[in-house]
């Protein structure tokens, strides 16, 4: 039994502990109160590019600033507003938080991207793309600058009504990532029927991929895959020196990790693009 915890812990690190387990318990009046407060708000963590350096975007993780818990991972809250009904809500207030953020760097001259983590209920719930356009219009941002990470998980409970979404979204110009690949299931056949523009390759294959031959076998057919099908790859949970060589040699488009910048409120980003600049890997 300790083998497999070890190994489940190597193999799925990115499992949420259980809301009741540990930490103090969180209750839907708590992220009520929350919601209404403010106290969630968006982080960003930069997306860089292997090839140059170049910073490209960011991906808005929501973080909850509690009063007197502190900081509180999503992993601890997206689920309770998925299963209580508050994630429409949530996601409402995360976008229209992050395209004010967005077309604030736009007037000062900053062209980096957006991407949005989106749930399956959010995706589902039919009014997501309305809300997005009339946010873009009312900011004046292109769609073309904003991508929707969805997860395998997310669209595999209604496939049929998923793909009408997302192909409308797409439609309008936003960009779709397929979140965390591998993790799923079924992926090639909805990589063959959804219209993605985006693949993440998962931190659980990407961490010290040159370690073990079995991951890099993994990584190198994927990025393969998605090369041919014309997807750009991005590789999540890019720690170390090492691991941002062996996926810059293998081609992959962009980094994201601690490696190149952890998530951060939204006044650090120029701060870490000075000392990123003054250390990025040259090429
Ligand atoms: P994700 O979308 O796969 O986001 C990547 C996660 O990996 C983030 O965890 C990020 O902090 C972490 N990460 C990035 N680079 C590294 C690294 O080099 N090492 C390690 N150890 N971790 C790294 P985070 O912020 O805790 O978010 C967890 C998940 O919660 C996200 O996974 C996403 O699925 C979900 N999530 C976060 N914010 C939102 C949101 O606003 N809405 C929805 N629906 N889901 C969200
Ligand atoms: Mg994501
Ligand atoms: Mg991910
Ligand atoms: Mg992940």
């Amino acid at each position: 039994p300790a083998r497999l915890a070890e190994l489940l812990a190597r193999w799925a690190p990115d499992t949420r502990p259980p809301l009741a387990g540990s930490g103090p318990h969180i209750g839907v009046a708590d992220l009520t109160k929350a919601l209404a407060q403010g106290e969630i708000m968006p982080w960003y963590q930069p997306k860089v590019s292997f090839a140059t350096g170049e910073w490209l975007g960011v991906e808005a993780l929501s973080r909850w600033l509690h009063p007197t818990l502190g900081m509180i991972p999503p992993g601890r809250f997206i689920p309770l507003a998925e299963e209580q009904g508050l994630i429409t809500l949530l996601t409402e207030r995360l976008i229209e938080q992050c395209l004010q953020d967005k077309a604030h760097w736009q007037t000062s001259g900053l062209a980096i991207k957006l991407s949005l983590n989106i749930s399956s209920s959010s995706l589902v719930e039919g009014k997501l793309c309305d809300r997005l356009l009339e946010q873009c219009r009312q900011k004046g941002i292109n769609p073309n600058l904003i991508t929707l990470e969805v997860t395998e998980s997310a669209f595999v409970k209604d496939l049929g009504h998923s793909l009408e979404m997302l192909s409308r979204l797409r439609m309008h110009g936003f960009g779709l990532s397929i979140d965390d690949f591998g993790t799923g299931y079924s992926s090639m056949q909805q990589l063959s029927l959804l219209p993605f523009t985006e693949l993440k390759l998962d931190r659980s294959f990407v961490d010290r991929c040159h370690e073990d031959p079995v991951r890099l076998a993994i990584i190198e057919s994927t990025l393969t895959l998605a090369r041919k099908i014309g997807l750009r790859t991005v590789a999540e949970g890019v720690e170390d020196k090492a691991t941002w060589d062996e996926l810059a040699r293998l081609g992959c488009d962009e980094c994201q990790g601690y490696y190149a910048g952890r998530p951060m409120p939204q006044d650090q980003l120029l701060p870490w693009h000075e000392q990123w600049q003054a250390r990025a890997p040259a090429r």
